[in-house]
Formats: structure tokens, sequence, C-alpha cells
């Protein structure tokens, strides 16, 4: 892994549109596995006020964190497709280089990996049983 760090400069853009299609497929996994991590606090909590659970901004930014609130069952839907993850409603959260959105409420966004971040997307999908996390090449 290349060691990122907050106060490394980020969003600047030198490599091939692949390139950048696979960086922000893995930035978004890795929040993805995070949100994959909370699911079970948020599934065993009660959600009385507010009415539902917190998950984790899932944009392409490696700086974003910001929660987002989906319903337990709102985020499985998202989670049945590989290719797909949920952002804040707003277009600073978007990387149009890499994805496009699919659907839109007052809450979230949810956007659909394309071209590179797409295979990227499924190679790290947690719930894929066929393929584990991608060995450094
Ligand atoms: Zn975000």
């Amino acid at each position: 892994m290349p060691a990122l760090r907050s106060g490394v400069q980020c969003c600047v853009v030198t490599g091939n549109l692949s390139d950048l299609q696979e960086r922000a497929g893995e930035n978004e996994s890795r929040y993805r596995n995070l949100n994959e991590r909370i699911e079970p606090h948020n599934a065993a909590h009660v959600w009385v006020d507010p009415p539902m659970p917190d998950w984790v901004c899932e944009c392409a930014s490696t700086e974003c964190m910001k929660p987002v609130r989906l319903t337990l069952a709102e985020y499985e839907a998202v989670r049945s497709e590989p290719t797909h993850f949920f952002v804040l409603p707003s277009e600073e959260h978007l990387s149009l280089a890499v994805e496009r959105v699919v659907h839109q409420t007052e809450r979230y966004w949810i956007v659909e990996k394309i071209g590179a971040a797409a295979e990227v997307s499924e190679e790290l999908d947690p719930r894929s049983e066929s393929s584990g996390p991608r060995a450094s090449a």
C-alpha cells in the first residue's frame, strides 16, 4: 500500500483515466468495508431518535468520512450490487469520471461504478466469495 496520510496532496490527476478509475474504486471500496464493519452495530441498535443509523459516505475522497443516513434495508439494497455505492446528495461527492448516479433521494445518492472502477469494486467486494482482497501487484 502506498503511504497515503492526511496532509498528502490529493485530487492531482496524473495518471490516465483507467488509473483514476482504479484508484477511486479502491478508495470507495475502503469505505464500503468500513460500513460493513459498522453494520452489525447498526443492526443491533433499535433506532428511535434519530430514526436510522449513520453510515460513512462512500465517495472517492479519502478525507470525506461524512455521515450518511440509510435504513438497514436501504443499506442492504445498495450492498447487493457490487458496483453500487452511496454518497451524500451533492455533486461534491461525485466523481463523474468513475461513476454515474443511478438513484437519488433527499438523504443520499446511489452511484454505479463504470470502467476500471467497476472492475476494482467487484474484485474488492467483501460479499463476493470468489474473490478475496487483491494482492498488491
Ligand atoms: Zn463524500
